[in-house]
């Protein structure tokens, strides 16, 4: 079985070719993204492994079936980027990796809270400098705040029981029941109370047309001054201009991203020496409330080690004529 790769890099390569010794696929790794432009590089391929900023429309996705494509993996959680349904009609299975390490993501959230809190990045310069003064970097005590969870899901779960480690009263407002959350002691809450009472707000829910900017101008205006949002899920389910409005406004004090609506232009590069375009970006880097990290919080070695492992299963189902456990269906 021949697998092509898009947007690869040295770690992926590493991991998935340690995986692979156990499977023994023909890998093909490519820098490039898949594209409109890049999609006739799967010729010759069953198997096409993408990641988050991937563009795999109905376009894309009529050219890897012309190349001779059958399998998209995934080699990530969210399949906003996919237009499902071409790949239904075109005849293309969809698999990703549900579940790899929620434990990742959870953990980057926290980090996120504490270092928007306590102003751990900005005491570390200053140190450095010998700087030891402390104005400026008085934080809060987590203990006993509200924080609100939109999303109840793998990592929303993991993240609540971390927050209440710490005391804080929890908050979640989830489409679905879950029996989980009531067992760690989650107050399942409308969005309307998580707005009006949270002290942190974080999202863990996926992007869909029910979630797109979710968090916008009117959402921003119904929650408590000086709140801290979070996002370590998908970059639009934030209206970045209001947002931006809000942190102008003192509404909102702290903002902690790991996405961004236009992440694909900007993440897993290094563009240290180019002039950025982006100036809402860049509006949101000049705030010193605000801490951007380039989609990281997957990224620690448990979790690619399973991406790869999980992935590289996925494919051998497809190749065995398996039931696809990880299949992504239309609904
Ligand atoms: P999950 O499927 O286990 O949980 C998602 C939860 O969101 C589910 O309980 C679902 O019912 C709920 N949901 C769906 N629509 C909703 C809505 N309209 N309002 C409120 N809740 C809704 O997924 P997960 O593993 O917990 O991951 C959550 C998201 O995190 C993923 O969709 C992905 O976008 C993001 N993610 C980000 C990174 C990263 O590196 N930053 C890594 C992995 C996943």
């Amino acid at each position: 079985m021949k697998v092509i790769f898009f947007s690869t890099k040295l770690y992926d390569r590493d991991f998935f070719s340690r995986a692979n010794q156990q499977q023994g696929f023909n890998l093909h790794f490519l820098e490039v993204p898949l594209n409109r432009s890049t999609a006739v590089l799967a010729k010759g391929h069953e198997v096409v492994c993408v990641f988050v900023n991937d563009v795999v429309d109905a376009d894309v996705l009529e050219e890897l079936a012309r190349q001779g494509v059958k399998l998209l993996a995934l080699r990530c959680a969210g399949y906003n980027n996919v237009d499902l349904k071409a790949a239904a009609a075109l005849n293309i299975k969809v698999v990703r990796v549900p579940a790899y390490s929620p434990y990742s993501v959870a953990e980057h959230t926290i980090a996120l809270i504490l270092t928007l809190n306590r102003k751990t990045h900005r005491a570390y310069n200053r140190v450095k400098e010998g700087n030891f003064a402390l104005n400026g970097l008085m934080g809060f005590d987590l203990h006993g705040k509200t924080v609100g969870l939109i999303g109840l899901g793998k990592i929303g779960l993991v993240t609540a029981r971390i927050l209440k480690g710490f005391g804080c009263r929890v908050m979640g407002y989830d489409i679905q029941p879950s029996a989980e959350a009531d067992e760690i002691g989650v107050e399942f809450s409308k969005l309307d109370s998580i707005y009006s009472q949270a002290d942190i707000i974080s999202l863990h829910c996926p992007l869909t047309p029910q979630t797109y900017h979710i968090i916008n101008e009117e959402s921003i205006a119904r929650m408590k001054k000086g709140v801290m949002l979070i996002n370590t899920s998908r970059g639009a389910l934030i209206d970045t201009r209001a947002v931006i409005a809000g942190l102008k406004s003192e509404q909102i004090s702290y903002l902690g991203l790991d996405v961004y609506e236009e992440e694909a232009d900007l993440f897993f590069e290094d563009l240290s020496s180019r002039v950025i375009q982006d100036d809402v970006f860049m509006r949101l880097l000049s705030f010193n409330n605000v801490l951007i990290t380039g989609h990281q919080a997957f990224f620690t070695s448990n979790a690619l080690q399973s991406i790869a492992e999980v992935t590289l299963q996925n494919i051998a189902q497809f190749q065995n004529q398996q039931a696809l456990q990880n299949e992504v269906c239309l609904f």
